[in-house]
């Protein structure tokens, strides 16, 4: 039986074409066109001044977080319901990580537990926008004003999305100091592996620079003044980025089609399906779907039994405070996020990628209906 992958990336631009343009010219390191290119174009996209490009989605955190010089051990608040990703850059930049649970609906951030959980060490909060669907960065930026907080923003799911600020939409990406991407191979816009930091910031720019590259001195080259990494994105990368750029209209509109296909599909069965707020764009980076109450199997037999049917998923995040490894370091002992370990018993999410075709659209979601 042929399995339905959970993802494919489209790579039918003029993706070839740019690598090949490298390869043939030499250009295959961290310096070249293409990654001043793709910097500049998708920072443009995003509305904001300034992109970094660097290895993946997981150090573009890091590096921003790092260039914040927040004081030791303060506290940064994120959702429990994410990736790792966003603990490690508050971890390994010595900071303090505080969780909070997530909204049952968009299984964002929940805003009403920030300030609750706000504290005079508190110096950062990072929202993460989850599956595509935006945080409420009205509300949000509203809390960070008052309380003076830094704000990074993940928004490594959310290529596109858009929410409303002060009556106008706003691209996700273009919030707080720093905002990071991910352009890993099921990500919206993809360049393999790769992530970027974005700002507006004149000085912040600089040091994410700086300390992408290892800190080179700007005199003596061997000479170093700070500490860095070698987080840098290679020309080969950023040259798929380009021609995914070119494409972008396009992978949303598929994504948005593909969401309307299942919600039809799957409107009458027992499954809570993606919602989208008044107020925001989601751009559907996974088409997720929780299992309702009366539903007598979990997640994880829902997801066995597809599989039975050619229909590979996902399993949804196991929230941060569960994760054995942070336990075993002492951290979130006898704390609990309710929603978020209630949606990760329930929730998967079905095939969604850009290469997906109707008729396997359609393939889903008669597996699911032969499963409920
Ligand atoms: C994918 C992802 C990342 C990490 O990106 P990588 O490129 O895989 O390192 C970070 N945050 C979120 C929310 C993600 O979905």
């Amino acid at each position: 039986m042929k399995i339905i992958p959970v993802n494919e990336p489209l790579l039918n631009g003029n993706e070839e074409m740019y690598v090949s343009d490298c390869v043939k010219s030499g250009w295959i390191s961290s310096a070249g066109k293409y990654i001043e290119r793709f910097e500049k174009e998708w920072s443009g996209y995003c509305g904001r001044k300034y992109g970094v490009a660097v290895a993946n989605g997981t150090v573009a955190l890091e590096l921003a977080v790092s260039v914040l010089n927040l004081p030791r051990e303060g506290e940064v608040i994120l959702p429990s319901f994410t990736i790792v990703s966003c603990i490690e850059a508050i971890l390994r930049n010595n900071l303090k990580p505080v969780l909070v649970d997530c909204n049952p609906h968009t299984y964002c951030m929940n805003l009403k537990d920030i300030e609750r959980r706000i504290t005079k060490n508190t110096v950062a909060i990072m929202p993460v926008h989850i599956y595509g669907h935006p945080v409420e960065m009205e509300k949000l930026i509203e809390i960070a004003d008052k309380y003076k907080l830094k704000v990074i923003e993940d928004a490594a799911e959310a290529h596109s999305a858009e929410c409303v600020v002060n009556g106008e939409w706003h691209r996700c990406g273009s919030f707080g100091e720093l905002s990071a991407f991910s352009f890993y191979a099921n990500k919206n816009i993809t360049t393999g592996e790769g992530g970027m930091v974005l700002t507006d910031d004149d000085e912040l720019v600089v040091k994410l620079r700086r300390g992408r590259n290892l800190c080179f001195g700007e005199d003596e080259r061997f000479c170093h003044e700070g500490r860095g990494w070698n987080f840098r994105m290679t020309n080969l990368q950023a040259a798929v980025g380009c021609a995914q750029l070119e494409n972008i209209e396009r992978h949303i509109e598929r994504k948005l089609s593909m969401a309307c296909s299942y919600n039809e599909r799957l409107r009458e069965l027992p499954l809570q399906l993606p919602r989208n707020e008044p107020w925001a764009r989601s751009s559907i980076w996974m088409y997720a779907v929780i299992l309702h109450d009366e539903v007598k199997i979990n997640a994880v037999d829902f997801a066995s039994k597809l599989l039975r049917h050619g229909v590979q998923t996902r399993p949804f995040f196991r929230g941060i405070h569960t994760q054995p490894c942070y336990r075993r370091m002492g951290l979130f002992l006898g704390e609990h996020y309710p929603i978020t370990e209630h949606i990760y018993e329930r929730g998967l999410y079905l095939p969604s990628g850009q290469a997906i075709t109707d008729e396997q659209i359609h393939d889903v979601a008669k597996a699911i209906q032969e499963v409920l």
